[in-house]
């Protein structure tokens, strides 16, 4: 190779690396923060630290042990004569980190009260319950509903950096973040969910809907409700590898 190639070479060098670093500037990548890709969240690691309302995943998963316990959980809810009982577990991470769902326990129809200690090396994060509608709810039998007013107004009492219920298929979770208040009413949670569930209940019966369907459309209604007043992650699927956010 010559020297006059060399140096045109070298010249051209420069001006490529010139124009990429022009060309950079100018190029819109788009930004994405690493939490919003396309793999989900998983839900243990959400539970580290407390997350930024503005930046909450678009999606969160939960590991297969814990989505295998809640299953059963749900299954045990609605007995052979198609009543329903709550079921309940507490949410911990296991040392290696993973979530689990552990002190299975049941309760009465429409209650349950989850334990909210943990396993020795175990962390607790918060609790997991079902809403079985069953024969014995009446015409609400096969409603899926979401949290109660009643479950959002005890997540400071128990703690919880977040929150999961089941009801039929649907799996529903709440996170706590920076910015939801460190006390909330349960009074104050009932009565917003009230108002909302009311109107949206009666707004079903009137398209024809029937009670249960009326009720799951308005439960969901009342809990998002509940979770933008709170500014609580709220996440919602039927697959435990990719629920969605639904707030905000
Ligand atoms: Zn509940």
């Amino acid at each position: 190779m010559s020297i006059l190639t060399d140096i045109i070479d070298a010249v051209i060098d420069g001006l490529k690396a010139a124009w990429n670093a022009i060309t950079s500037v100018f190029s819109t990548k788009p930004v994405s923060s690493p939490t919003q890709g396309c793999a989900a969240t998983p839900l243990s690691d959400l539970s580290k630290s407390t997350p930024r309302y503005d930046s909450l995943p678009q999606t969160v998963s939960l590991s297969k042990e814990a989505c295998d316990t809640m299953q059963k959980l749900t299954d045990q809810s609605i007995d052979a004569k198609g009543n329903s009982t709550e079921h309940a577990g507490t949410l911990v991470t296991d040392p290696q980190g993973k979530l689990l769902v552990v002190n299975e326990k049941s309760g009465a129809s429409g209650d349950v009260t989850p334990s909210t200690s943990a396993p020795k090396d175990h962390i607790y994060i918060g609790t997991f319950h079902t809403h079985p509608y069953g024969k014995n709810d009446g015409t609400w039998d096969g409603a899926h509903m979401p949290f109660s007013g009643g479950d959002v107004g005890t997540l400071d009492n128990f703690k919880e950096k977040v929150s999961v219920v089941q009801s039929g298929p649907n799996k529903y979770v709440l996170v706590q973040t920076d910015q939801t208040p460190s006390t909330i009413s349960t009074i104050e949670a009932d009565k917003e969910y009230d108002k909302v569930f009311d109107a949206e209940y009666a707004a079903q019966q009137k398209l024809g809907k029937t009670d249960a369907e009326s009720a799951s459309i308005a439960g969901e209604k009342a809990t998002a409700a509940l979770a933008k007043k709170y500014n609580l992650g709220y996440y919602k699927g039927t697959d435990c590898a990719s629920l969605s956010r639904v707030n905000p």
